[in-house]
Parts: C-alpha cells; sequence; structure tokens
C-alpha cells in the first residue's frame, strides 16, 4: 500500500467515512475484500443510486459487479476518491462533489468533464470522456429549453 493510500485509510476511520461504509455494505449485503492502495472492496451493490458501476464512499469501493470485471484502472480511479475523502474530513466530500457535478453538468452536459474531483481521480480510468465546455449563455439556455 502507497504511503498516501494507508494515510487515507487511516484518516477515513477517524473521519468516520469508512465505518459509515461499511455499515452501508453490510446492510446491502456486500462481499468485503481488501483492494489496491489501502482501498476495501463492496461487491454487489444493488441500489438504484448512483447509476455508476463503481463508487466510493471512505476508502470502501462499492462495485455492482463481480471485482474479476473491475479494471485496474478504475480501482486506481476510486482509490484516488478515498484519497479526496481524506483530505475532505470525510462525509463533507459528498456535498462538495455533488455541488462540483452540478457544476459540471450545467457547462458540459456530464457529470465529470469540469468535476475537480473527478479530474483529479483520472476521467479516463474512471471511463469518463471530457466533453467539451459549453458558454454560459448556452448552458443557460440549454436549462431553459429543458423547462
Ligand atoms: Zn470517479
Amino acid at each position: 500500500m502507497s504511503s498516501a493510500g494507508a494515510v487515507a485509510s487511516a484518516l477515513n476511520w477517524l473521519n468516520l467515512s469508512t465505518p459509515c461504509a461499511l455499515l452501508l455494505a453490510r446492510a446491502r449485503g456486500c462481499t468485503l475484500s481488501p483492494g489496491p492502495g489501502g482501498i476495501i472492496i463492496a461487491e454487489g451493490w444493488t441500489g438504484r443510486l448512483p447509476i455508476a458501476g463503481a463508487f466510493t464512499v471512505g476508502s470502501v469501493v462499492f462495485l455492482r459487479g463481480p471485482r474479476s470485471r473491475a479494471g485496474t484502472a478504475l480501482l486506481a480511479h476510486e482509490a484516488r476518491h478515498s484519497l479526496q475523502y481524506a483530505a475532505c474530513l470525510g462525509l463533507p466530500f459528498l456535498p462538495l462533489y455533488f455541488a462540483a457535478a452540478a457544476w459540471s453538468v450545467l457547462r458540459t452536459g456530464d457529470p465529470a468533464s469540469l468535476n475537480p474531483f473527478e479530474r483529479h481521480a483520472g476521467l479516463a480510468d474512471g471511463g469518463y470522456r471530457q466533453r467539451p465546455v459549453r458558454s454560459l449563455r448556452s448552458a443557460a439556455a440549454a436549462v431553459i429549453r429543458r423547462r
């Protein structure tokens, strides 16, 4: 395990994000196993949200499918999210992440392209494509058209 991963793992235990995630994993019947970079893999997530095939809470990476289908790039991407949880002191990561995702949706139409958390974790590793940035004027027009 990298030293950054070890520190993030310890901090995410202390800030209680990892214990919360383990309770969630247990409540949903996920199978737990150790992963690279200090993460814990929780296979078998069946919740409707999020839509993603993988997501991270604290140092726990939830997978919808079997671990064998999650590539090393995706696990590295999710491990970077665990570092972000530690940097945000745990669960405050979530509102910051969702605000960043909303900004990205407004400017690009997708939640990752301008989301600094996803960009730091690696867009390609997470399975995202960089979308072109649209002006605030055309973003506002798109929002108005949807209504
Ligand atoms: Zn991500």
